[in-house]
């Protein structure tokens, strides 16, 4: 008997000893976020107060005083918010490249997640595969992966410019469904560009319903920006109401200087829809340039069989070039262009091919019109600056293309903008509570120390920063909580993600921390490759890739999954 009572006790007494032992001690944190100004991201006004993590979740927030954690970070004078989530990237394009793997221009700017696969074009239908091999691999930001119409189209139907039959809008969705079902968010589409634009309304209908039986989005880059730009609302929002999808409009803007004043038109029926119950939403880069961006000289368009313009084009594509075998190519280039513009048959092909493109194939200047190129950064004509090509033409009262081939001749680095739009629209946009940020930006390479200064877009360096710099700090136009809120919890509602884009417990601890007053973007249109600064703390997952403003040369990314059981 005695005996018996002796076993029942001393596994009583290791019950109670081995459930003291694993259960964690109450205050021991991975990571504990002290005296920080919290913004959480709902747009509510901050609070002080300090944040516990464990693993990759959020477990504690309030006053944690006197409590323990291997990691203790003191955010005095500092803003703690969740990790920027960008809607509008390209970088699954790039990210696969071990040198742009970090992703770093977007951890600089505190984004945490980036979403890819837009404009129709994504770099793989494959989600599962694509995500074994980028986390192998290992990368530096969240990615949420939608798939490209364009992709499926052209997988289809190739580029063929047509309607899609029964059949082969049968063939799609079927694609389609196995990319929503391996975990993709949602479906994008480039109806300007080839093949998304031979895609009638009906069938991007019929694809956003199969989007729609897993939860996802549909976002585009829509129709038209330019003059028919209500036409190409309209339509995104036909989609919504037949599809009962989630939509969203990709980079929303107005091109061109003649439709500047059109946003409120824009706004106006973005707003109805809403009223009467359409999910719709936009995503803004906050720029009043858009891409494509490049030397004067890259405007010319020339025919394929003219060498050897064509051979060198080829060739200074080439991925393994050094700098100055890019310059020796460059400068060939050049010397080639310029006896080809002195002829005057292959003049006239190259005009006539830059104005109006080949017969399905429009060019840039036959879709966009002059007045859309821009000259953003000159040195020998510094007083161009600013002006678009169809308003020196007035001046001058010359011909456009000439203008522009007497510019080469001048000066043939001057850096072009293809697309423009007023500051008025870009603010209006801004300020309407279903406006997010985003960048429209990709993956670059990590800038090496030395670097000769690059001209380009500067947005996928500092699309975030800009808006915490100039529209909250300098022109005080939207408070910090409103647009921390555009950049996180936004995002994350559009993308119906439950588990981020809040500073919430039971939250993924995906985190930034920055200085409210020194946070700025440093990237130029003269030097776009430029990191932004300010931002101090970048938390993947409770992993810390920036600390003191450093890369800390870790990979903590993960290629998120939406997962509906169907
Ligand atoms: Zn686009």
């Amino acid at each position: 008997m005695f005996k018996r009572w002796l076993i029942i006790l001393s596994a009583f007494i290791i019950l109670v000893f081995s459930s003291t032992v694993c259960k964690r001690a109450p205050k021991e944190f991975d990571i504990l976020i002290k005296n920080g100004k919290i913004v959480d991201g709902t747009g509510n006004p901050w609070f002080y107060g300090d944040i516990g993590i464990i693993d990759d979740t959020i477990v504690e927030i309030g006053s944690l005083d006197g409590r323990e954690a291997s990691k203790v970070i003191d955010a005095e004078g500092l803003v703690v918010c969740p990790g920027f989530i960008d809607t509008h990237t390209h970088c699954d394009m790039d990210i696969g490249q071990l040198d742009n793997n970090a992703n770093l221009n977007y951890l600089t700017q505190g984004v945490t997640t980036v979403v890819t696969g837009n404009c129709g074009e994504s770099v793989s239908l494959k989600v599962k595969e694509t995500k074994s091999k980028w986390e192998k691999q290992g990368i530096g930001t969240n990615i949420v992966f939608l798939v490209g119409h364009g992709t499926i189209r052209r997988e289809v139907i190739g580029e063929e410019p047509r309607e899609a039959s029964v059949e082969e809008i049968e063939k799609m969705k079927a694609i389609l469904w196995q990319a929503m079902k391996e975990g993709a968010w949602g479906m994008s589409t480039g109806l300007e560009y080839i093949p998304g634009r031979y895609a009638n309304t009906k069938e991007l209908i019929e694809l956003a319903k199969v989007v729609n039986e897993f939860g996802g989005i549909y976002t585009s880059h829509i129709r038209d920006e330019d003059t028919h730009i209500l036409e190409a609302i309209k339509e995104i929002i036909r989609i919504g109401k037949e599809s009962g999808v989630r939509v969203n409009v990709a980079h929303f803007k107005i091109c061109g200087k003649e439709n500047w004043g059109m946003m409120k038109d824009a706004v106006k029926l973005i707003n109805e829809a809403r009223v009467k119950g359409i999910y719709i939403t936009a995503d803004q880069y906050p720029y009043i340039q858009s891409a494509p961006i490049g030397p004067i000289l890259s405007i010319l368009e020339i025919p394929e069989d003219m060498m050897p313009l064509m051979e060198l084009r080829r060739k200074m594509r080439g991925p393994k070039l050094t700098e100055e075998e890019r310059e020796k190519l460059g400068e060939q280039y050049l010397d080639e262009l310029k006896k080809a513009l002195s002829n005057k048959s292959k003049r006239e092909r190259i005009r006539k091919l830059t104005l109006e493109g080949l017969p399905n194939k429009p060019s840039a200047i036959a879709q966009w019109g002059w007045h859309n190129y821009t000259i953003l950064v000159a040195e020998k004509n510094k007083h161009l600056m600013g002006k678009n090509i169809s308003d020196l033409a007035r001046e001058q009262k010359r011909d456009a293309f000439d203008i522009v081939v007497s510019l080469i001749l001048d000066e043939p680095d001057m850096l072009y903008s293809g697309g423009s739009m007023s500051e008025e629209d870009l603010q209006l946009a801004i300020r309407q509570n279903w406006v997010m940020v985003s960048s429209d930006g990709s993956a670059r390479p990590i800038i090496k120390e030395k670097e000769k200064p690059k001209r380009g877009h500067p947005r996928a360096y500092g699309s975030f920063t800009k808006v915490l710099r100039k529209y909250v700090r300098e022109k005080r136009f939207l408070s910090l909580e409103n647009a921390i809120r555009k950049m996180t919890s936004l995002p994350a509602s559009l993308l119906q993600m439950r588990n981020r884009g809040l500073l919430l417990i039971g939250y993924k601890a995906d985190i930034v921390i920055f200085d409210p007053e020194t946070v700025r973007d440093n990237a130029t249109y003269a030097n776009c490759r430029q990191y932004s600064s300010g931002i101090e703390y970048v938390i993947i997952g409770g992993k810390i890739s920036i600390e003191r403003g450093q890369y800390t040369g870790t990979l903590n990314g993960k290629v998120l999954l939406l997962t509906k059981n169907i």
